[in-house]
């Protein structure tokens, strides 16, 4: 069977070297068998898009010598087929909830866990709040487990109704994040989907909808975040980790790749390369630490 890996990068921002470690993984891992890897922009609305981040993330790759096949995908060109999957998924039912009404209901959920819906609006008798789009939501049934193995992070336990609870497919007439990678991921052919472990919390909602689609679900890598040395997600507090922050300060590609690489168990400590390619022979996913990395700039 022909593999086939994405890169599904979301245009918020300049690609930091979280996103570029796990990006390491998804290409090493379909070039080195031979498979296809393709890249989608999921620039799906979101009030953190930023205007040209898309292009700019698209030069940081090139610049650090990935490849893709075939077209860029860009998902704000694909509502139509995103529409399609919704209307072979009703009955949904409208949720005038906000987030707000969703945590009281509830205690705050634990870091890296996401807001489980608690059913409010399904059993609604009150006429809807007037000037609020409803979110629509998928009622889920006794059917709809969603459990699986990941093949890095091991047996996922929770189901989806523990996780998330009736989830969000659409916000007013706008198709949401979950269904669109599924929908892509599926028409695209993705056989292996690699991606930080901050989304094992929605992937059995994911599963939901590949069974209710008549759909195979993908094997699943989920890998470990690099974190700050607070233990938090990288991000802008700790420091200026975005690629072009590096390149602009004269780093050379292949110094990024390989500190990276000796982070994955690629490269020996001290062990360089210049090239992306040159870690091939390399590459295993097995040899991934399973604890988050901690990000420090002497690993450089
Ligand atoms: N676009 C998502 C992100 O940048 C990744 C989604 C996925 O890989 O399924 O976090």
């Amino acid at each position: 069977m022909r593999r086939v890996g994405r890169l599904a990068p979301s245009p918020t921002g300049a690609l930091h070297l979280g996103n570029i470690r796990t990006f390491m993984a998804a290409w090493l891992q379909m070039r080195a068998c031979g498979g296809e890897v393709r890249l989608r922009i999921e620039d799906l609305d979101h009030p953190k898009h930023k205007a040209g981040a898309a292009d700019a993330l698209i030069d940081d790759l090139r610049w650090l010598g990935f490849d893709w096949d075939g077209p860029v995908i860009h998902q704000s060109q694909r509502l139509p087929l995103y529409r399609a999957a919704l209307g072979r998924l009703a009955p949904l039912y409208p949720c005038f909830c906000s987030r707000a009404d969703i945590q009281g209901a509830q205690s705050a959920p634990h870091p890296g866990e996401v807001l489980r819906y608690p059913g409010t609006c399904r059993r609604r008798a009150a006429p809807p709040p007037e000037g609020r789009l409803p979110a629509w939501r998928l009622p889920l049934g006794p059917g709809d487990d969603g459990r699986y193995v990941d093949a890095f992070a091991g047996p996922q336990t929770r189901t989806a109704d523990a996780l998330t609870g009736d989830f969000v497919l659409a916000r007013g007439d706008a198709p949401a994040y979950v269904l669109a990678v599924v929908v892509d991921d599926h028409e695209m052919g993705v056989t292996d989907v690699v991606r930080g472990d901050d989304i094992l919390p929605v992937t059995p909602a994911q599963n939901v909808l590949y069974r209710r689609l008549g759909w195979e679900p993908p094997a699943y890598w989920h890998l470990p975040l690099v974190v700050g040395r607070d233990g938090l997600r990288l991000a802008k507090r700790h420091g200026d980790t975005r690629v072009s922050a590096y390149r602009a300060a004269g780093f050379p590609a292949g110094r990024i790749l390989s500190a990276l690489a000796r982070t994955c168990g690629w490269l020996a400590p001290g062990e360089a390369v210049a090239t992306l390619a040159e870690l091939l022979p390399r590459f295993s996913m097995g040899a991934i630490p399973r604890a988050p990395l901690v990000w420090d700039d002497a690993l450089l």
